[in-house]
């Protein structure tokens, strides 16, 4: 019997400035209300610049919504023009971070040694990485799906231990499916996360593939979440486009039960 709390993610990308990122927090607050996050745990992935604000709001509130980055520095500090350090998104009271988007990979030459070295970053900083993966169109028009997705979760988590990789939260993101109102069927998301989760048993360990919570993302909403949820390696959501509504967010959260 798995232990693996369901985890919703919304992913804000490049939507709101601070006075909208406290508008939408403050009102997911209230729509979540007594919470329990033993059973459901929710966090939001704002922009560097909202981190701060949300962080208050949090805090002044005791709301139940974990936060943290879109993106991390692979270096430490220093001479980074930029960059946003580790260090810099715990002392913001950061939780996650997201690692490896399909628009990172897509838009900023994020390769798997620079995947790699930011999950190892993430995790040097005691930060849970949300290691994103998944397959263009064309590969699943081609049947290699589980390969590629594959392929980018072993390139990400290379040299880890089974006690770090252990601590990283997985996220199988079809980038067909990103956007674009074109959901993977609940069968195709199994398809891939029992995949990842026996690549995780056999690069690591039993435990390992046991405690990591592999979410799905892809254009979910209130009226798909429940099917893709109750999937037996489906753990959770990574939501876009749909996390920028308090309501329609705090309804997915709803659907993950
Ligand atoms: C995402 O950005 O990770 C995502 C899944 O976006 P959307 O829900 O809008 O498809």
């Amino acid at each position: 019997m798995t232990t693996r709390t369901p985890l919703m993610v919304g992913n804000w990308k490049m939507n709101l400035d601070w006075t909208q990122a406290q508008a939408l927090v403050e009102e997911l607050g209230d729509l979540l209300k007594g919470h329990d996050s033993s059973s459901v745990e929710v966090a939001v992935l704002p922009p560097f610049v909202d981190l701060r604000t949300v962080q208050v709001v949090v805090d002044a509130g005791k709301l139940p919504i974990a936060y943290g980055a879109q993106d991390i520095s692979q270096h430490e500090s220093g001479a980074y023009t930029g960059e946003i350090s580790g260090a810099m998104l715990t002392a913001l009271g950061c939780t996650f971070v997201a690692v490896g988007h399909s628009e990172r990979r897509q838009y900023h030459g994020e390769d798997e040694t620079i995947t790699n070295a930011k999950v190892k970053a993430a995790l040097a900083a005691g930060l849970t990485p949300i290691l994103c993966v998944g397959e263009p169109l064309e590969e699943r028009k081609a049947g290699n799906q589980v390969e590629y997705t594959l392929a980018q979760l072993k390139g990400g988590l290379q040299g880890l231990s089974p006690e770090e990789a252990a601590k990283v939260v997985v996220a199988y993101e079809p980038v067909w499916a990103i956007g674009t109102g074109e959901v993977a069927t609940p069968e195709d998301a199994q398809e891939v996360c029992g995949a990842i989760r026996e690549t995780l048993g056999s690069e690591f360990s039993a435990e390992v593939a046991d405690s990591v919570r592999v979410l799905y993302g892809g254009s979910v909403k209130s009226s798909n979440v429940a099917e893709i949820m109750a999937k037996p390696d489906v753990d959770g959501a990574l939501v876009g486009g749909a996390s920028l509504k308090a309501d329609e967010f705090a309804k997915i959260v709803e659907g993950a039960r």
